[in-house]
């Protein structure tokens, strides 16, 4: 068996015996960015069915080699230039990485009528520092209120990425902190159920604070170049 398989099935096992130990379910997200298409083939003929992309233009690419993989969901993790949107609206099953107001109408105008809205995280920048995309806590509920008017987008929760370097302590803080927030939106009567955190160093404390996605790249694929 490659080692590829081998990688993915120890973090499979890991993500499954820490949702069991946690009372909840766990989508496990494989972030491929850089590299293959046939590397995302190799683990979709695994069984592997969520896969996260970083790079709009490299994204395109692999979409476009993997047309023939159905039930395949992209999940785009990282930031879209406006002039981008259009096929990431076209093409996507999940955005995690909605920041601001115009994004996300143009995510919704662009997605096709035919498919289902398109699923939405807003990002949050959870330990405020000055060089991370997201926005503030402060800034939330607006945003969101916002994002549930638009038709073809279905807001689901949130995301972030932990700040780098955080004791596990800080980063229990920082996931409970995200955990807080998703229940304010549901206290102010957001139909939001999603909390995407937790990347290969840190998955086990961030589906110990609710995570409902983790997003692993590394410890599947090996390190990036
Ligand atoms: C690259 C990336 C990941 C995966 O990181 P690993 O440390 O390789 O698991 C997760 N989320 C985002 C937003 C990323 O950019």
């Amino acid at each position: 068996m490659s080692m590829l398989i081998q990688q993915w099935q120890s973090v499979r096992q890991q993500c499954a015996n820490l949702a069991a130990a946690n009372g909840h379910a766990v989508t496990l997200i494989a972030v491929s960015k850089t590299f293959p298409a046939a590397d995302i083939r190799t683990l979709y003929e695994a069984g592997q069915r969520d896969f996260g992309e970083n790079y709009i233009q490299e994204w395109q690419q692999k979409c476009t080699e993997l047309a023939d993989l159905d039930d395949l969901a992209w999940h785009i993790i990282g930031q879209i230039q406006a002039n981008k949107s259009r096929s990431v609206a076209e093409r996507a099953h999940w955005v995690h990485t909605v920041d601001r107001a115009k994004i996300a109408r143009r995510l919704s105008e662009q997605r096709p009528d035919t498919m289902p809205p398109l699923n939405v995280c807003i990002e949050i920048n959870i330990a405020a520092e000055a060089n991370k995309h997201g926005i503030g806590a402060d800034e939330l509920l607006p945003l969101a209120q916002y994002i549930a008017t638009l038709p073809r987008l279905r807001l689901r929760g949130l995301m972030c990425v932990a700040k780098a370097d955080s004791t596990r302590a800080e980063l229990t803080q920082q996931f409970t902190r995200m955990q807080q927030l998703l229940a304010k939106l549901q206290t102010a009567g957001l139909a939001v159920d999603t909390l995407s955190m937790g990347m290969s160093a840190d998955m086990d404390t961030a589906i110990a604070c609710g995570a409902t996605q983790v997003r692993v790249g590394s410890a599947i694929f090996g390190r990036r170049q």
